[in-house]
């Protein structure tokens, strides 16, 4: 799989990265790998922080930032380190 000169997009799309880890080749070491998947807060992760504690409560605010649904996932070869994709809802 050739991935440079790609936009971070288009590589993601065609490797499918999920929300978990992902069995891919690295396209740096060029190995079969499995991903590590990096939970990283977004936009809408504040957001969505920012309405629940105006029209919930509070202490709910922070609730986005734990949950995986909220968050981009980076995923990471294992051996490495190299960025391979990014998961998003
Ligand atoms: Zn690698």
């Amino acid at each position: 799989m050739v991935c440079s000169g790609k936009e971070r997009s288009e590589f993601t799309k065609s490797i499918g990265c999920g929300p978990f880890a992902i069995r891919t080749k690295c396209p740096n070491c060029h190995k079969e790998v499995v991903s590590e998947p990096v939970y990283r807060a977004t936009t809408n992760t504040h957001i969505i922080a920012i309405l629940l504690c105006i029209f919930v409560l509070w202490p709910f605010c922070c609730l986005p930032y734990f949950t995986p649904c909220c968050q981009s996932i980076d995923h990471f070869c294992p051996y490495c380190g190299v960025y391979i994709g990014t998961f998003s809802d």
